[in-house]
């Protein structure tokens, strides 16, 4: 029994080891895309209902690494746990301006582009100022970007939540609670927050028509948005069926691979910004 005891540990600790040794491999070879540059930006429209035009689009990472496209799912989590969430989170903002900067000087649209910031972002003093003078430095406007954050990155310190956001907000951003529903805490950040618009998860839309619950669910966070003069986006729409119960409950937005799945940015361009206003 003594030996098998000894021989189980040790192989927790090999494979502890492994796990460690992937992580670490992982933060330095991130640390190398950064400096490489290996980063692009796909974009995913947003639909205003029920006239389906085009109202925003959100600004998605990827990595090009050795040729094939890593999904941020296997390195945003990494990137938050390192700190390298900050320097990247610099490139995804600066190259959606590039974009918006390149989009406008060639008469194309520029629809509100929705950016994904990070607790460890939201936290950082310089965020607003870092912000603000990239805006300068492109020559746009904060009417230009919209900023996703989730309940659960807003929750982490709620004061300094509602610092930063306030300066962003103040200065004409738009912000948007992201993965709405999935988080624990109350809805009385809700009022207190400067926030525009809330996000349903898509795991509430997945199953409508399926669960009748999760039917109620979407359906209550529309009436919380109407009541509170928030925006509201559904986000995950795949099928005619979820369009059609989010249409008839008068969901403003929707996101989803139903109208398109994110794109990239030569893509995206021909996609509807070259059509005029509608
Ligand atoms: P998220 O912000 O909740 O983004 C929505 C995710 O749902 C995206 O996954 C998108 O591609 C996917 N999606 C869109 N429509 C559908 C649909 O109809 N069905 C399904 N099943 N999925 C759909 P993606 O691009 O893999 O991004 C995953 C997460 O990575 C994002 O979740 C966000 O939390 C994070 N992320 C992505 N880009 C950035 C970034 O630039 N900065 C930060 N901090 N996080 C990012
Ligand atoms: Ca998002
Ligand atoms: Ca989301
Ligand atoms: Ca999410």
């Amino acid at each position: 029994a003594k030996a098998a005891g000894r021989s189980s540990v040790c192989f927790f600790d090999k494979s502890m080891n492994a796990r460690v040794i992937r992580r670490l491999d992982m933060e330095a070879k991130l640390r190398r895309a950064i400096d490489n540059d290996e980063f692009e930006i796909h974009y995913q429209p947003k639909i205003a209902l029920p006239d389906r035009t085009l109202c925003g689009a959100e600004a998605l990472v990827r990595w090009r690494h050795d040729g094939v496209l890593v999904p941020p799912a296997e390195f945003i989590p990494i990137a938050e746990e390192t700190g390298l969430i900050v320097p990247l989170g610099l490139i995804v903002l600066t190259s959606v301006l590039r974009h918006i900067r390149a989009w406008r000087d060639e008469g194309l649209r520029t629809p509100r582009i929705a950016v994904n910031l990070s607790a460890r972002q939201l936290f950082r003093p310089d965020l607003a100022a870092t912000i603000f003078r990239l805006i300068a430095e492109y020559d746009l406007s904060p009417q230009n970007i919209e900023l996703e954050l989730t309940e659960t990155q807003m929750m982490a310190d709620p004061e300094r939540a509602e610092a930063a956001l306030s300066q962003l907000h103040d200065a004409g951003f738009s912000i948007t609670v992201d993965d709405f529903g999935t988080g624990y805490s109350s809805l009385g950040y809700l009022k207190r927050l400067p926030i525009q618009c809330v996000k349903i998860d898509k795991s509430f839309i997945q199953d409508i028509g399926a669960d009748s619950r999760d039917e109620a669910l979407v359906d209550a966070i529309l009436a919380i948005g109407r009541s509170m003069k928030l925006d509201v986006v559904a986000e995950g729409v795949e099928t005619e069926e979820q369009l059609q119960f989010l249409s008839k409950r008068g969901c403003p937005q929707i996101q989803g691979y139903l109208f398109s799945r994110p794109m990239p940015e030569e893509q995206f361009r021909h996609w509807e910004l070259d059509s005029p206003e509608n």
